[in-house]
């Protein structure tokens, strides 16, 4: 496999990636619209990293008013050209600095947020710390120090989407493999639960495809639970943080919505819009009526 046979073509949104205003990217706005125009993908939103925690990595690493710039400015030029491109921004959240959140986004508008849980700075899944934090713990005490933030990111209703819920299979792996998140459904009803009661929505986000771990966050059961569930607001990003990723596995994102029961998207297109729906692509080939047997749709 080359490393651009997963980019993704001929679909209309990328709600989730990262330019070189985030400092984990390298990658100059232009080069995303380039490809999302080549590709024949319709829409992206740009969702720079925003850190309240000093000492994380995106702590004041970019201003609002630059990032706020170089996106409406490629709006403008790329939009005639066929690529809409939107001011959006992931917002670490954990619930000590929830109050900062609110305070930044009553002051800058977005077109589009994510809220989602990452790393912190002194958590029991950095690198050094990880396998003792699991040893002798149950999967549920095990991801507790994350679902419990990620299930209050989306109690607060700060956010339009809320990223990666489960990330923190990332950080356990290989310690802990996939296979035993997906044989624990339960650990995550309380998430799909508060997403549901906040009319949030669920990101199926594809950057895992990319990296050893092979599976999106979360994995198709939950996207599928969470329709049962009621949810019907759903996004897809790539979290796209190189020129390469752009795009990446979004088609097995809109295969795993399908399946679930999805036929739209959810996303905002304008700090205080109301939120529009985006249609997903009918699946092309060996559809039964009733959705399933759709594509590239990952176990
Ligand atoms: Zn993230
Ligand atoms: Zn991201």
């Amino acid at each position: 496999m080359t490393m651009t046979d997963r980019q993704a073509r001929d679909l209309p949104l990328d709600a989730h990636m990262h330019t070189d205003l985030s400092p984990d990217s390298n990658v100059p706005i232009d080069a995303y619209a380039a490809t999302a125009l080549e590709h024949g993908i319709a829409e992206i939103a740009i969702t720079d990293h925003v850190d309240f925690e000093p000492g994380a990595p995106a702590f004041a690493y970019s201003t609002f008013a630059d990032r706020e710039r170089v996106v409406r400015d490629a709006a403008e030029r790329w939009g005639p050209q066929g690529v809409a491109i939107r001011f959006g921004v992931e917002l670490t959240y954990d619930r000590s600095w929830e109050a900062d959140i609110r305070a930044h986004l009553v002051g800058h508008a977005y077109d589009f947020t994510i809220g989602s849980v990452h790393d912190r700075v002194s958590s029991p899944y950095s690198p050094s710390r990880v396998a003792g934090w699991i040893a002798g713990r149950s999967l549920a005490e095990v991801v507790a120090p994350s679902f419990d933030e990620v299930t209050a990111a989306a109690r607060s209703g700060l956010f339009d989407a809320i990223g990666h819920i489960d990330g923190v299979k990332r950080y356990v792996y290989p310690h802990i493999r996939p296979e035993a998140f997906e044989a624990a459904p339960d650990l995550y009803e309380p998430i799909l639960r508060a997403l549901v009661e906040s009319g949030t929505a669920l990101e199926v986000n594809t950057s895992g495809l990319r990296y050893t771990i092979g599976v999106t966050f979360p994995h198709p059961a939950i996207v599928t639970r969470f329709h049962e569930l009621g949810g019907r607001a759903l996004t897809i990003g790539s979290d796209a943080h190189r020129a390469t990723h752009a795009n990446w596995g979004l088609d097995d994102g809109y295969a795993i919505a399908t399946t679930a029961g999805f036929t739209d998207l959810t996303f905002r297109r304008g700090p205080g819009t109301d939120r529009v729906s985006v249609s997903l692509p009918v699946p092309l080939a060996h559809s039964n009526p009733d959705g399933s047997g759709s594509r590239m749709v990952r176990s």
